[in-house]
Parts: structure tokens; C-alpha cells; sequence
């Protein structure tokens, strides 16, 4: 059984013909699926015989709430969806002045390992659908009632471990018949997949790149991320610039600071150097506690002079806000099974 939702317009057009149904169907059933129908018999305006047709190969089934924490902080509210097979994922939605941003996951739990991440616990289960993915935004976008208008990929899994599948997300969010998000409000986020992020480049996609850098060296960053062991810091900068040549966007670069790990000013120095001639942004985030570790933060006057020192070197570096930190809503703590 395949997931309705996996479909672009276009196949699904396909599909409706090949049933011998008129085209006009294929924008009906469209219609409903990104208003957020959990089944084939909310779709009234089309007819059960082609329902029946469908239902033989496609499913149509509305992500579950199976839990919902609302901070009392900042409104941040985090889902954990229950998916077709009885899977789960979290999903977060955070509100912002310039409008509401949606915090997907692309897989059930994770296989890359990073030390101080608390998705991949337990490794992967597996990758989810396109329509899975996309499922997170209709879902959360239909129990607030507010239109969302920016995506990040930023939740559980590593997006380019589940290539085809994003992609076929990316074109469909974007689709202006659906959900209609530009790509431009759209950040994809990666521990840094070398032949993958080139791979991405060719499309050349407008969204925003995020790199998991978290570190300047080999040294540190393999220490924390098993990732930087199959491609090392230089191949993965040089992917970078790559990237950027073909899209000519300006590069994110994540920076989970932990102390004692990565936190001195020689290790921002370093950072300044590798970056050099990147048009880019460092996203510095004090990392974020989870139980099955002890990685902890190091002081504010620290974390701002590592920023300082950046600064000085021509790099923009902001400490991202900590939003839902009183639900487990932070970079680093959604979790499949969070029960
Ligand atoms: N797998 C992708 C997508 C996850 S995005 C990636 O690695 O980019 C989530 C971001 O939060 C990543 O930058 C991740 O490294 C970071 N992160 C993970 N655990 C964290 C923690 N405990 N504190 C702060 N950031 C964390």
C-alpha cells in the first residue's frame, strides 16, 4: 500500500486517467488531501467508484495526536504523531513574530550517531514516505488552525539519509495547488552527507542549507559526530562551496557549543579560517540537555565571547533562542516512542 500523499500532482493525474476517470478528479482529491482528510470518506465531491479504485493500492489516513505539549514559555507546541504502522515522530511548531514555523522530522529515529542528540537513541527504525513528511505540516497546520509559513528540517532523522523522498517533499509543499510554502521559507538541515549535499545542489532548490558543523577540526567533530569519520571536515567544506557556486545561496552552519568540547576561543578561530570565503551565518546553540548524556553548556559570557571573537572576523554568528525548553521541544531532544 502506498500513501496517497507520496503522489505529485502530476502522477496523480496520471493515476486518475489511467482509471479512467476525468482529469478534473485528480485536483478534487488533491484539494482534500492538503486540507488534511484523514480518510476517503471526507473527500464528498468524488465519486466511490473511483474511491474504490484508489483504496485498492493507495491510502488515505491522517496522522495521529498522540500526545501535545504546549510550552508555557512561548506557545511552542510539540506533537508526537503516530504514523500508519503504528511508528511515531515528533513534530514541533514554534511561533515566531514574522509567522509559525513547523519543525519536521524525515525519519523514525536516526542512524548517524551524534553524541549529544538525543533522536538517535535506539538508531533508525526508517526513513518516512514524501507524504509522511509533508503529512507533519498539514497535520500541525490543521489542529492550530494558522496558516504555517516556514519549514525546517530539523527534527528527527537526517534528511539526505532519505534523498528521493525529500526531494519528492520539497516539490510538494512547494506546490502552489497544495500547500504552496516557497522554497525560500524552507531549511534543510544535514550532519553533512558529502556526495548527497552535491547531489541536492544540482536542483538547485532556493532554500536554506544547514550544516551540523558543531566543530572546526577532525579531531573534535569526530569525537561527536561519527558522520565525520566516512567524509572529514575538508571534504565537507569543499562540498560547501560547491553547493554554494551552483545555488548561490548564503550557507547556515550549525554550532552546538559544549563545554569543554569546543567552546574555546582557539577552536573559533579555527572556525573563522575554514570558513573563509564562505558566504555564510553560524547558528550558535548551547546545547541542549539530555538524560543519556552529559554534555552540558558552557557559561553565557563564554558563549558570547566565542561569538564576539567570530564577529570580529567578519562572521555573523547569533546564539539561536531556546524555544519549548520546558516540553523537550529544543534542537537535539524530539525522540520517536516519547511516551
Ligand atoms: N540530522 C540533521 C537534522 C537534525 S537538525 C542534522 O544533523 O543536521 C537538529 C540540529 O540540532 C542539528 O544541528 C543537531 O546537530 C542539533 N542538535 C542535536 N542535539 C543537540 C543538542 N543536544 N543540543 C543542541 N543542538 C543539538
Amino acid at each position: 500500500m502506498t500513501n496517497l500523499r507520496d503522489l505529485t500532482y502530476e502522477e496523480l493525474e496520471s493515476l486518475v486517467i489511467s482509471l479512467g476517470e476525468k482529469k478534473f478528479r485528480a485536483k478534487q482529491i488533491f484539494d482534500w488531501l492538503y486540507k488534511g482528510v484523514a480518510s476517503y470518506e471526507e473527500m464528498k465531491n468524488v465519486p466511490a467508484s473511483l474511491k474504490e479504485k484508489l483504496s485498492e493500492n493507495y491510502y488515505v489516513f491522517g496522522l495521529e495526536i498522540v500526545k501535545k505539549l504546549e510550552s508555557k514559555i512561548d506557545k511552542t507546541k510539540k506533537y508526537l504523531f503516530g504514523l500508519y504502522d503504528g511508528n511515531m515522530v515528533e513534530t514541533v511548531v514554534m511561533y515566531y513574530k514574522h509567522g509559525i514555523t513547523v519543525c519536521i522530522s524525515s525519519q523514525v529515529g536516526c542512524a548517524m550517531g551524534c553524541k549529544f542528540c538525543a533522536s538517535t537513541i535506539g538508531g533508525l527504525v526508517r526513513s518516512l514516505s514524501a507524504g509522511e513528511i509533508i503529512e507533519q505540516v498539514i497535520f500541525a497546520q490543521k489542529d492550530i488552525g494558522e496558516r504555517i509559513s516556514n519549514i525546517v528540517m530539523m527534527g528527527i532523522g537526517e534528511p539526505l539519509a532519505n534523498f528521493d523522498n525529500v526531494i519528492k517533499f520539497l516539490v510538494n509543499v512547494n506546490d502552489e495547488r497544495g500547500l504552496n510554502i516557497g522554497y525560500r521559507h524552507i531549511s534543510l538541515s544535514t550532519c553533512g552527507i558529502v556526495p548527497k549535499i552535491l547531489e541536492l545542489a544540482k536542483h538547485k532548490f532556493p532554500i536554506t542549507l544547514s550544516i551540523s558543523l558543531h566543530a572546526p577540526d577532525d579531531e573534535s567533530r569526530s569525537s561527536i559526530m561519527p558522520v565525520n569519520n566516512t567524509f572529514n571536515i575538508s571534504e565537507l567544506i569543499e562540498a560547501c562551496r560547491k553547493y554554494q557556486k551552483e545555488c548561490g545561496r548564503r550557507i547556515s552552519f550549525e554550532y552546538a557549543i559544549i563545554k569543554n568540547v569546543n567552546d574555546t576561543i582557539n577552536h573559533a578561530q579555527k572556525l573563522s579560517e575554514l570558513l573563509k570565503g564562505i558566504m555564510c551565518h553560524i547558528n550558535v546553540i548551547p546545547v541542549n540537555n539530555v538524560d543519556e548524556n552529559d554534555y552540558e553548556k558552557p557559561d553565557s559570557a563564554k558563549i558570547k565571547r566565542f561569538c564576539d571573537f567570530l564577529e570580529s572576523k567578519g562572521i555573523t554568528a547569533t546564539v539561536r533562542r531556546e524555544l519549548g525548553s520546558d516540553i523537550n521541544a529544543s534542537c537535539g531532544q524530539l525522540r520517536k516512542n516519547n511516551l
